[in-house]
């Protein structure tokens, strides 16, 4: 190195300095007290930025969780729902088993109701046959007893017998007045018994009749109830499935209302964990716009003519030697959020602690190799070109150069790597360029760089 370029450097290097300092003091303007030291403040600063991303950080863990918990908790509740969907069939089934035996047990029911009313008229027909046959026995007996007293009556008065009477007769036309009085009498009773006895047979061959039908029924009684024994054993069986199908059902149920409980708890907690990752996010994008309020009030500006020092040749280079593929682009992730740069990993897969490059020229004005959060960048450094425009390399393992370095076009900055917020070590580029109206607006890269 000759004397003039180690004078130029030592001078650059104070320059950038105060510079640094100046920048520092103006970027904590708005928030500190100006007497706080320059140094303090932007440690401060420093130790916000890591607090807020590393509460997003913890967060958007905890939410993956959630909603790991959520997928597995919903394929529970598709199971369980399958589960009672066949137990609902199977009941289904047994509700239309249940019905056709309950009308066959109806139907049944009928056959009884009707022999047992058959078998009631019988039975009060054969009361009424007994009552009778009873009035009629009482009638004999009387008769009997009437019989037994007029004979005694005849006996005591001589007119026992033909021939007493024959004798008793003080004459013949007495006699024969007496004897047919006798003979009429005793032909009336005769008469009178044969007609009670014709009639008690007559009832007890009715009786007998009745008897047999009665037996009859009663034993078609006896069939249909033993029909009605084995169908009431059959409806017992199938209330007895049903109640067991119905208690599986209500425990599935009961674990589905848990599962559904589960579910909207932990959509709740992912609610809750979206909430806290957006404002988080809010504040990050607030930090970004801090980076792009730096170099708004200390970047270069389009129309600016670059140091020579920078050999800035107005045609950016890939940052990253070989074969290399994209997993994000900008100015979106696939899931919306915002991503204002492009992530660049090897194609073969060997990506971490490759090395990364300047893609043009320049002077690097902001460098953080504390291994921090910063933003969710972790390690990274920009690059101001001199013309208004400025690169960001994030996520660097470790970064080569310091702040207020200047670099050549395709100079190592740093070993690409997996510091901030990545899910895999990849290097994120990004293009910043503020206009002559002294806005900044971050930019497609692919706009200014093409993949070899
Ligand atoms: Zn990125």
């Amino acid at each position: 190195m000759s004397l003039k370029t180690k004078k130029t450097s030592i001078r650059k290097k104070l320059i950038c300095f105060v510079l640094a300092f100046v920048c520092a003091f103006s970027v904590i303007m708005p928030y500190y007290s100006p007497i706080a030291s320059a140094d303090e403040t932007l440690e401060d600063l420093e130790n916000q930025y890591k607090e807020i991303e590393d509460r997003i950080e913890k967060n958007e863990k905890e939410l993956a969780n959630v909603e790991k918990d959520i997928r597995t908790n919903e394929d529970k509740l598709e199971d369980l729902e399958s589960q009672i969907s066949d137990i609902n069939d199977q009941i289904d089934l047994l509700d239309e088993r249940m019905d056709v035996l309950n009308g066959d047990i109806d139907s049944l029911q009928e056959s009884i109701d009707l022999t047992t009313s058959d078998i009631n008229v019988i039975n009060s027909q054969i009361a009424e046959i007994e009552a009778q046959i009873a009035e009629t026995d009482a009638l004999m007996d009387e008769t009997r007893e009437m019989l037994l007293l007029r004979i005694r009556e005849s006996y005591m008065s001589g007119e026992a017998s033909t021939l007493e009477l024959l004798f008793s007769s003080g004459d013949i036309s007495s006699f024969f007045a007496r004897k047919e009085l006798v003979t009429r009498v005793s032909e009336e009773d005769s008469l009178l018994i044969a007609e009670l006895t014709a009639k008690v047979a007559q009832l007890d061959e009715l009786q007998t009749q009745l008897e047999t039908q009665k037996t009859e029924l009663e034993t078609k009684k006896t069939q249909l109830d033993s029909q009605m024994d084995t169908l009431n054993d059959r409806q017992s069986d199938l209330e007895s499935s049903i109640t067991t199908q119905q208690g599986k059902k209500s425990e599935a149920t009961k674990k589905q209302d848990e599962v559904k409980y589960l579910l909207t708890e932990l959509d709740k907690d992912s609610e809750a964990y979206k909430k806290t990752i957006a404002r988080q996010r809010k504040e990050r994008e607030a930090l970004e716009a801090e980076i792009d309020e730096y170099i708004r009030q200390h970047g270069s500006t389009q129309g600016d003519t670059p140091d020579e020092e920078y050999n800035n040749d107005g045609d950016m280079l890939w940052p990253v030697a070989g074969e290399t593929r994209l997993t994000a682009t900008y100015p979106s992730y696939s899931d919306g959020s915002p991503h204002w740069g492009i992530d660049i990993v090897k194609s073969d897969g060997n990506t971490r602690g490759q090395p990364f490059r300047a893609a043009q020229g320049g002077e690097v004005i902001i460098a953080k190799n504390d291994g921090n959060w910063n933003s969710g960048f972790g390690n990274y450094c920009v690059v101001d070109h001199g013309d208004g425009t400025q690169t960001l390399y994030a996520h660097s393992d470790g970064l080569v150069v310091k702040e207020g370095q200047i670099v050549q076009k395709g100079q190592k900055l740093g070993a690409i790597g997996a510091t901030g917020n990545v899910t895999g070590p990849h290097l994120h580029f990004e293009v910043r360029v503020k206009k002559a109206d002294g806005s900044v607006s971050r930019v497609n890269p692919l706009n200014y760089v093409s993949k070899p």
